[in-house]
C-alpha cells in the first residue's frame, strides 16, 4: 500500500512536492496546462488520508519525552516503527469524510475516488467529492427546511424554467418579443451568481426601467419556483450560501465535517461559488483550490477570474505555487500554445516547458469544404488506428454543437463508431421528459412545471381552460396545484371537469402508494400501464415504438442505480439525472472516437486532437470579435482545446462551409496564423479535389438503377461493382477493422453498402467507395 503511495509521491517534481505536503492553511496552485494540477490535488488527498496533518491536536513544539526519544532514536539511524514514529511526530490520517474535493464534473469526481482507492484501498472511495452542484445539493437536502422548502424538492432544467419565465411574462402582461424569455433567464442567472436576492437586484436597479422590470419578473419568478418546491441550477448554490449564513450552527457543522477542502478548475467558479468556499473555509483555513488564469472560459456563464486574482488578498498567509513543467504534451505542441496565448493581454504570464521532446509538427489543413474537413480527420483516425492507437486516443473538438454533423455522416459512412459528447442528451427527448415528469410529480406533488406537462398527455379531457383556472386558483387561496385539484368538486369552475380531475389525482396517489412498495423499475411499469402512456407510444407506429425502447433505456438506468444505490430511492435517482451531463456518460471501456466542444473538453487529454472550424467568424465567433474581453476568451479557449493533446495535433479550416443552413466562405482563423510558421506543417486539399475531380471525369458516370436498397444474396454479383474486386462471402481486409467476410451488399445511388462481420470488431454497415476493402 504504503509503495503505490510513495511511487506517485516519488515521480513528483520538487514544486509539486510542496504543494502536496503544505497540508496547513491556505493554498493556490496557478499553473498552465497539463502541469500535473488535478494530479497534485488528488496526491495531496492520498498525504492527507494517509499521513495526515501534523499538529492537527497539539500545538507544534509540544512533544512528551517517549515521542522525543522515539524521533531522536528514529534520526540516528535506528529502525523504529512507522507508524509509531508518525504519531510520536504528531502525523494524525484526516478521516476521509472530512476531505471535500470539488471538481468540474461528476466524472471526473468518480476518477478521483478511483484513483485514492487505487492508492489507498476502501478509504479513497470515502472523501467527499463531487461538482459544486452536487455538493450543495448533499446539504440542501438536510437544511433548507429553513428556509420554507420542504426536503423533496425538485429541480429544474434550463427547459423547465423557461416555461415558469414564460408564465411570469403572460402573468405581468409583458411580451415575449420585448423580454425574450430567454434574456430574462439569463438575467436572472447572473444575478444569483453574484448572490442578489430579487429585492437587492430591484434596489440596486432603481433607477433603470428595463431591469426593474427584470428585477420583477424575478421576483415573480422566485415565487413560483418556490410554491412548487423547486430550485434551479442556480439556486442550489445561493440557496446553500443562505443556509450557511442564516445559522452558526449549522455553518460550524459543515465547516467541521470538510475540514480540508480543495477546488479544481478554481478559474471557472463564480461568485456565489466562491462565497461558499470561504464560508465552509473559513474555520480551519484548510483550503487548496488550482487553476489556470490562461483556461478561463465561462465568463459568459458568470465565472469571474477575480477570484483567483485576489486569491492571496483573501486569504492572508496563501502559499502560491506555480508549476511551469508540461507533462501532457510535446515541445512543439506547447510551443503552439504559448505563442497563441502570448497575444492575450490580461494574464499573469507564464510559460510551460517539457522534456517530452519536439514531436511531430502540429498539422494545419484547410479544406475545400466542411465535408472535405470531416473526410480529412476520418482518414487521419484511420491512419492512426493502423499504426496501434484506439479509436478513443482520437477527439474531435468544435466550437458549437452543429459543428459535430459533418464529421458524423463521415464517420457512420466508415463505419467508425463514435460518441458525442453534449448535443441532444438522452435526457432531453421528449418521452424521457415526459415519463421523468410523471416520476417527478410522484415525489413532489407540488411540482407545477411538471404537473402541466403530463395532467393532459395522454390526452384525459383537462384542457387548457381547466388548466388555468385551477392554476389561479392555486395562487388565490395560497395551495398547490394538486391540492386544488383534489377538492375539485368544491369550486364553482372547475365542477364540470371534476371527473377527469378526481380520476388524475387518485392515479397519482395510487402511484405515491406503488413508489413506497415497489423498486423503481417496477414503478415505471406502473406509470407506463396506469397513465396510458405506454398505450399511447404503442399507438404511433414506428416513431413510438423507438420512443418506447427509450423508456426502456430509461428503465434500464433505474435497475442500474438501484443496484448501485439500494438506499437511494425515486427522489436519489431524480436528483442523479438532475445532475447529469453527458460529459459524465464518457465511458472509457467502449472504444469509440470522442466528439465535444471545446468547453467541454477541459481538464481531458488525448494522444490525437483534431480542432475543426479554425476560421474568422466561427472561431473567433463572429459576435467576440468586436471586443477584446470576448476576443481574449476565445483565445483561452483556443488554448484550452490545444492542450488537450499529448502527441499530435491537426487544426484544420474549411474555406466555405455551410452551418446552420447557411453557406459561408471565411479566412482562416487569426489563431492559426498566432502560432509561429516553423511549428506548422501546412496541408490542404484543393490540389486532391482537383486531382480526383479530374479522375472522376474520365470515368463514365455510373448509370441510375431501379434496385436501390435491394440486397443481393450470396454468389450475385452486385449491380454496380464498379471497381470492386469482392462479393458476398468473400473475405476482405479493412484499414481499422482488420480481416471481416462480407455479408451482404446493397447498391446505392452511387455507391454499394457493404456489410461485413469482421472477426473481432462484430458487423459493420460500410460504404465501399469510402472504405476501400481489399480482398484477401
Ligand atoms: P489541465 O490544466 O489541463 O487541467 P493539469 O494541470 O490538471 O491539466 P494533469 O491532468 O494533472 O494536469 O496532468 C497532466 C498529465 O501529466 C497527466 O497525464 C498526469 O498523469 C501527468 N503528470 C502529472 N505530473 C506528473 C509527474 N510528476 N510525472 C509524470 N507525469 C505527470
Ligand atoms: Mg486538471
Amino acid at each position: 500500500r504504503k509503495t503505490i503511495i510513495e511511487r506517485a509521491f516519488g515521480r513528483m517534481n520538487p514544486m509539486q512536492k510542496q504543494a502536496v505536503f503544505h497540508v496547513n492553511g491556505p493554498v493556490l496552485i496557478l499553473a498552465g496546462a497539463g502541469s500535473g494540477k488535478t494530479t497534485v490535488l488528488i496526491n495531496r488527498i492520498a498525504y492527507l488520508l494517509h499521513y495526515g496533518n501534523a499538529y492537527e491536536e497539539t500545538t507544534p513544539g509540544s512533544f512528551t519525552d517517549e515521542e522525543l526519544a522515539l524521533v531522536k532514536r528514529a534520526a540516528d539511524g535506528e529502525q523504529v516503527d512507522a507508524l509509531s514514529l508518525d504519531y510520536a511526530m504528531h502525523l494524525r490520517p484526516v478521516a476521509p469524510w472530512n476531505v471535500l474535493a470539488i471538481t468540474f464534473t461528476n466524472k471526473a469526481a468518480n476518477e478521483l475516488k478511483e484513483r485514492l482507492r487505487a492508492m489507498l484501498g476502501e478509504d479513497g472511495d470515502r472523501v467527499n467529492a463531487g461538482t459544486f452542484h452536487y455538493i450543495c445539493l448533499r446539504i440542501l437536502r438536510r437544511e433548507i427546511g429553513a428556509l420554507g422548502y420542504s426536503s423533496n424538492f425538485t429541480i429544474y432544467d434550463t427547459d423547465d424554467s423557461l416555461r415558469v419565465i414564460k408564465d411570469c411574462l403572460s402573468e405581468l402582461s409583458l411580451d415575449e418579443k420585448m423580454f425574450p424569455p430567454k434574456s430574462m433567464l439569463t438575467k436572472i442567472s447572473r444575478a444569483k451568481d453574484s448572490l442578489l436576492t430579487p429585492e437587492a437586484f430591484l434596489r440596486e436597479n432603481e433607477s433603470d426601467f428595463k431591469l426593474r422590470i427584470v428585477g420583477n419578473v424575478y421576483a415573480l419568478y422566485q415565487k413560483k419556483l418556490k410554491e412548487a418546491n423547486a430550485l434551479d441550477f442556480d439556486d442550489i448554490i445561493c440557496m446553500t450560501v443562505r443556509v450557511l449564513e442564516a445559522d452558526e450552527d449549522v455553518l460550524s457543522h459543515y465547516q467541521n465535517l470538510y475540514r480540508y477542502l480543495m477546488v479544481d478548475e478554481y478559474q471557472d467558479t463564480n461568485h456565489a461559488q466562491y462565497r461558499l468556499v470561504s464560508l465552509l473555509s473559513g474555520k480551519y483555513q484548510n483550503l487548496c483550490v488550482v487553476g489556470d488564469d490562461d483556461q478561463s472560459i465561462y465568463k459568459f456563464r458568470g465565472a469571474t477570474i477575480e477570484n483567483i486574482l485576489s486569491f492571496e488578498e483573501e486569504f492572508g498567509d496563501a502559499k502560491v505555487i506555480r508549476l511551469e513543467q508540461n507533462y501532457r504534451s510535446t515541445q512543439t505542441i506547447l510551443d503552439a500554445a504559448n505563442a497563441l496565448i502570448a497575444h492575450n493581454n490580461a494574464r499573469k504570464g507564464k510559460n510551460l516547458w517539457t522534456e517530452n521532446g519536439q514531436g511531430r509538427p502540429v498539422i494545419s489543413y484547410r479544406a475545400v469544404d466542411e465535408t472535405g474537413e470531416a473526410s480529412y480527420v476520418v482518414r487521419q483516425i484511420e491512419d492512426s488506428v493502423a499504426k496501434g492507437l484506439k479509436l478513443s486516443d482520437n477527439a474531435v473538438l468544435y466550437r458549437t454543437n452543429a459543428q459535430s454533423s459533418a464529421v458524423e455522416r463521415q464517420l457512420v459512412r466508415a463505419g467508425i463508431s463514435y460518441r458525442i459528447v453534449g448535443g441532444t442528451k438522452f435526457y432531453d427527448r421528449k418521452e424521457i421528459r415526459d415519463v421523468l415528469a410523471y416520476l417527478r410529480v410522484i415525489a413532489n406533488p407540488s411540482d407545477t412545471v411538471r404537473l402541466k406537462r403530463i395532467i393532459n398527455e395522454p390526452k384525459r379531457g383537462i384542457g387548457d381552460t381547466t388548466v388555468s383556472h385551477v392554476e389561479e386558483i392555486a395562487s388565490r387561496v395560497g395551495e398547490s396545484m394538486f391540492d386544488v385539484m383534489k377538492q375539485a368538486g368544491s369550486y364553482a369552475v372547475l365542477a364540470k371537469k371534476s371527473a377527469p380531475l378526481d380520476a388524475f389525482v387518485s392515479m397519482i396517489e395510487q402511484l405515491r402508494d406503488c413508489k413506497e412498495e415497489m423498486q423503481l423499475e417496477e414503478l415505471l411499469d406502473a406509470v407506463m400501464e396506469q397513465t396510458g402512456y405506454g398505450d399511447m407510444l404503442a399507438l404511433q407506429g414506428r416513431e413510438g415504438q423507438t420512443r418506447l425502447e427509450n423508456v426502456a433505456e430509461l428503465k434500464s438506468s433505474l435497475i442500474k442505480y438501484e443496484a448501485e444505490n439500494p438506499e437511494g430511492g425515486l427522489e436519489g435517482f431524480l436528483e442523479e439525472v438532475s445532475l447529469f451531463t453527458d460529459l459524465d456518460n464518457l465511458n472509457e471501456d467502449e472504444d469509440r472516437v470522442i466528439l465535444m466542444t471545446m468547453h467541454s473538453a477541459k481538464g481531458l487529454e488525448f494522444k490525437q486532437v483534431y480542432v475543426i472550424g479554425m476560421e474568422e467568424n466561427l472561431f473567433p465567433s463572429y459576435q467576440s470579435s468586436t471586443s477584446d474581453a470576448d476576443l481574449e476568451e476565445e483565445r483561452r479557449l483556443a488554448y484550452v482545446a490545444v492542450t488537450r493533446a499529448k502527441e499530435r495535433l491537426f487544426l484544420l479550416s474549411a474555406s466555405q462551409r455551410m452551418l446552420f443552413g447557411h453557406t459561408s466562405r471565411n479566412q482562416p482563423s487569426r489563431f492559426l496564423r498566432e502560432i509561429p510558421e516553423n511549428l506548422l506543417e501546412q496541408h490542404d486539399d484543393a490540389a486532391r479535389a482537383f486531382a480526383s475531380a479530374m479522375s472522376r471525369a474520365s470515368k463514365p458516370k455510373p448509370t441510375y438503377t431501379p434496385e436501390i436498397g435491394r440486397s443481393v444474396g450470396v454468389g450475385e454479383k452486385p449491380a454496380q461493382s464498379g471497381g470492386i474486386s469482392y462479393g458476398v462471402g468473400d473475405v476482405v481486409s479493412h484499414k481499422v477493422f482488420g480481416r471481416g467476410t462480407v455479408v451482404s451488399m446493397t447498391p446505392m445511388a452511387n455507391d454499394t453498402l457493404v456489410e461485413v462481420r469482421f472477426d473481432t470488431k462484430g458487423t459493420k454497415k460500410i460504404m465501399a467507395n469510402f472504405a476501400k476493402l481489399t480482398k484477401i
